[in-house]
């Protein structure tokens, strides 16, 4: 078995940074609920069309990076890059629309074939949240809020964020053929990708990677001088919501996202402790997407946060506290050990975390293992202790150790949780 290895660009999450993903998720789930965000759990696989149609033939994910296979029926099926469509088709399936604004939240693992790095797998995880039904700027105000509130309550203090508005659709007609004008002089001094993009994507040059085509982007015109009258107001009416909140950001003309919904608003949360992949979070405006995938115009809004990348980043800041057990038992004997898986359970009904020591081994070690469990307290069942219906309670830290009736304990478990206060001796 052990030359079989888990597949590239995937990883085990083991149960030391587990607790920092369950604290992320659960400060999330408080965050979101607080402002009346619903999850919702949608498939893992999905009908390859949903995204070919959702995030667009001409993206990387859809063009080089998908997990498509055919089922047993010879159906197309990919493995989801991505959450934003399987939401909007179950708020299309599911009738959602007919129920007004919503708004959702989702996590879960995402599949990219891409080159593993650090901060870049086959199988991520993200969490994401969508407003659906909702053309007010402050919904855009409001979701990038609440990521942005996420990573501060966190504790992440150095995060950078880029705002750009890439306008409706007529806007990046225009804009398109104003880039395209500008860009197909220098045509050959720009790298083959982008060179392929020219014709199929050319938004997408703008962030590209390579030095010598972003010198080339540098003065290319910007998107922000070619929003129409409309797209120009609302772009400021989000602006305006932000400066409210008091959240900083930086104008980025060339932040334009690789999914082809996106309209009008767009951000990205970057920290520098990141190293090349330095963006936790993206997210924006994506009024075209529900129409794309068969329902009527709905305006819609909306961000996806990279677990991994964001767990890298606290855990450089070691301030994840480890689960500990409050009790430990130890037990040897017949007689003992019979009794020990009773009374632990006895206690955990109580609500007290026991670790039971299923060894079997001498009592020494049995303690020499109590004492790295971070326990409080040592439950000790000898077979003295098991004859009397008795138990021995050693506290950890101070070394403390009394013997009482099994009984009694159970009708006092919380002294299995904090050391006894110490006494002073008479004077
Ligand atoms: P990148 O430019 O890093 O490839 P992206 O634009 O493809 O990002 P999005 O589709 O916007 O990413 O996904 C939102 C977030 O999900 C990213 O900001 C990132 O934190 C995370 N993410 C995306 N792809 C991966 C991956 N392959 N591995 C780990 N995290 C990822
Ligand atoms: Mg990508």
């Amino acid at each position: 078995m052990a030359d079989i290895q888990a597949p590239k660009g995937t990883k085990d999450i083991l149960a030391d940074s587990v607790s920092c993903w369950q604290w992320v998720e659960s400060t999330a789930r408080q965050l979101f609920s607080q402002a009346a965000y619903r999850e919702i759990r949608t498939p893992i696989f999905e009908q390859t069309q949903l995204f070919e149609r959702g995030i667009g033939e001409a993206t990387d994910v859809v063009g080089k990076e998908m997990y498509t296979f055919l089922d047993r029926g010879d159906r197309s099926m990919t493995l989801r890059p991505e959450g934003t469509a399987g939401v909007v088709r179950a708020y299309l399936e599911n009738g959602l629309h007919a129920q007004g604004l919503q708004r959702l939240w989702y996590t879960g693992p995402m599949f990219r074939y891409e080159n593993p790095q650090k901060g870049r797998q086959r199988q991520f995880h993200q969490i994401g949240v969508e407003v659906l039904g909702s053309k007010d700027p402050r919904a855009d105000a409001e979701v990038i809020a609440l990521a942005w509130d996420l990573l501060k309550g966190l504790g992440l203090g150095d995060l950078r964020m880029d705002l750009n508005s890439v306008g409706d659709g007529d806007d990046r007609d225009r804009y398109r053929t104003a880039l395209v004008d500008y860009l197909t002089p220098y045509h050959g001094d720009l790298d083959p990708d982008s060179q392929d993009r020219l014709s199929r994507n050319p938004l997408r040059i703008l962030d590209s990677k390579n030095e010598k085509t972003q010198t080339i982007v540098q003065n290319a015109p910007s998107i922000l001088d070619h929003l129409s009258p409309e797209s120009r107001q609302f772009f400021d009416r989000v602006q305006q919501s932000l400066a409210d909140l008091g959240i900083t950001y930086r104008l980025n003309p060339c932040l334009v996202r690789g999914l082809d919904y996106y309209t009008h608003t767009a951000f990205e949360i970057q920290s520098d402790n990141l190293g090349t992949q330095a963006t936790v979070c993206g997210g924006g405006r994506y009024d075209g997407l529900v129409a794309e995938l068969g329902g009527s115009v709905t305006p819609a809004v909306g961000w996806a946060l990279g677990m991994e990348r964001l767990v890298m980043l606290l855990q450089q800041l070691q301030t994840v506290p480890q689960p500990r057990v409050d009790c430990y038992l130890v037990s040897r004997g017949e007689k003992a050990e019979a009794q020990s898986l009773r009374l632990a359970q006895g206690l955990r009904h109580l609500g007290i975390a026991v670790e039971l020591d299923l060894s079997g081994s001498a009592f020494g070690k049995q303690f020499k293992r109590a004492d790295r469990s971070g326990a409080v307290t040592c439950l000790i069942l000898g077979d003295g202790e098991a004859e009397a219906g008795a138990v021995t309670v050693k506290w950890l830290q101070s070394g403390t150790q009394e013997t009482r009736p099994q009984a009694d304990l159970l009708a006092h478990p919380e002294i299995l949780r904090q050391e006894p206060p110490t006494q002073t001796p008479p004077a």
